[in-house]
């Protein structure tokens, strides 16, 4: 029924870059079995899962939606992917992204989709997630994954109506995520609601041998966490969050929701996160620079795109790179290598990472006061899909979830409301590995 389903509705939407329809009606056959022969299931028995197209999965294309990787196939299996594997859910394919996930429209991927908004078919799905939100918007599945680094998995969420969960950092392990900036990198599921969010949490967190990262913190059950009642629950809203910028029938949304949690007995308190303005600057420096980095194996020799016509080695990675990567990409190269270069490393990568200290200690005092902190998700609601935005001015529609992954913190989206019928999303934010507090909140305000 989802390949069905999938078939009906991807041409016009187009979630997905590949598909495992084969393999995916094969692993359902052989769940069919477990289930005659009385075996113990998964939590996710059955369940489709769709999944960003930069995790790998043994077998299957994972391309990053770059050029540089278009004939690149999966040689192990993510952990997540192991994890969704041993509970039993089904692997149905990889969804649309921003290259390399650097963007937030999903126009940025070199394959030749374009991944469009279900709520309206002339606005971007938001990004780099793109696929992955639409594929829970446009109903083709029920479950997927997406990575966020600044906002890849919640803003999407936001724009396309469901809900997204970027976890701590170090909560879900990385290994098999194509890796963008590292120390900011987080997978975490989309869902039509955080029920089903949680349940894939129960799935996707814990430690990882593979990924020294993950850490090895007790993985409560997310679902025991919903339990409707946030009744004296402290939600912090942040003033510097709720500036001009705000598109004013965003803010409309965002401030009825607010008054929700009032009435749902939560307690608000006015608090300052007084870093906030450095964030996207802080970001677009740090971001960068470990994604220059990051992206330094793709040079055409050990896998990926090789360009022809090559003299030497030199010719060799220069040809490919510059024919593999796109503009963006390039471009966030480009000034990753300036930031970190002998002349300007104080004076940007090493100012940034004091910054980012500054804004982590900015939630670690606020959450001495508050249980979780409330926001909008973004300035904005989709773009239409032929807004020429500039490079900058859509680094600045990061400003509402760039904070978290700067922090480490994790942030869930949740459809808040509607403004002239689009999508609106808010944001909490909680204390590091308490997703449960805001899982808790976001299901009561359901
Ligand atoms: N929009 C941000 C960027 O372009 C965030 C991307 C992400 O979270 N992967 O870098």
């Amino acid at each position: 029924a989802i390949f069905a389903r999938i078939e009906k509705t991807d041409e016009k939407i187009g979630s997905f870059v590949s598909l495992r329809k084969e393999k995916a009606l094969e692993e359902a056959k052989k769940l069919d079995e477990k289930i005659k022969a009385g075996e113990k299931l998964g939590a996710l028995a059955g369940v489709p899962v769709a999944i960003k197209d930069n995790m790998v999965s043994y077998g299957d294309p994972a391309t990053s939606a770059s050029k540089i990787l278009n004939n690149y196939i999966g040689v192990y299996d993510a952990t997540v992917v192991t994890k969704l594997k041993e509970a039993d859910a089904i692997i149905i394919g990889k969804t649309n992204m921003d290259e390399f996930a650097m963007g937030s429209t999903t126009k940025t991927s070199y394959h030749e989709k374009t991944t469009k908004n279900p709520w309206d078919l002339d606005r971007v799905p938001g990004g780099s997630s793109g696929g992955a939100a639409t594929s829970i918007a446009a109903q083709q599945c029920f479950i997927s994954l997406g990575s966020d680094t600044g906002g890849s998995i919640r803003q999407p969420a936001s724009f396309c109506g469901v809900v997204g969960l970027k976890p701590t950092y170090g909560r879900v392990s990385r290994y098999g995520l194509m890796a963008f900036a590292s120390s900011l990198d987080q997978i975490g599921p989309f869902a039509k609601n955080v029920k089903d969010a949680a349940l894939a949490m129960n799935v996707l967190a814990g430690a990882d041998e593979y990924d020294a990262t993950a850490e090895d913190i007790k993985v409560p059950n997310y679902l025991d966490a919903l339990t409707g009642d946030i009744k004296g629950m402290k939600i912090g809203v942040p003033k510097e969050y709720f500036i001009d910028g705000i598109r004013p029938e965003v803010r409309e949304v965002v401030d009825k929701a607010l008054e929700e949690f009032k009435e749902l007995g939560a307690e608000i308190v006015e608090i300052s996160l007084p870093h906030t303005k450095y964030a996207v600057p802080t970001y677009y420096v740090l971001a960068p620079a470990e994604a220059s980095s990051n992206l330094a194996r793709f040079d055409g020799v050990r896998y990926g795109y090789r360009a022809e016509d090559i003299k030497n080695i030199e010719d060799l990675y220069v040809k490919s790179r510059s024919e593999g990567f796109g503009e963006e990409v390039k471009r966030r190269i480009m000034i990753g290598t300036y930031v970190l270069s002998a002349g300007f490393f104080d004076a940007y990568f090493k100012k940034a990472q004091k910054v980012r200290r500054l804004i982590k200690n900015d939630f670690d005092e606020a959450f001495k006061n508050v249980d979780v902190i409330f926001t909008p998700v973004s300035p904005s609601t989709a773009f239409r899909l032929d807004d020429k935005k500039t490079p900058i001015e859509l680094y600045l529609e990061d400003i509402f979830t760039i904070s978290a992954n700067l922090a480490g913190i994790p942030g869930l989206s949740i459809p808040g409301g509607y403004a002239n019928g689009l999508p609106v999303g808010i944001q909490l934010l909680g204390k590091p590995f308490k997703e449960e507090d805001i899982l808790r909140a976001g299901d009561a305000f359901e």
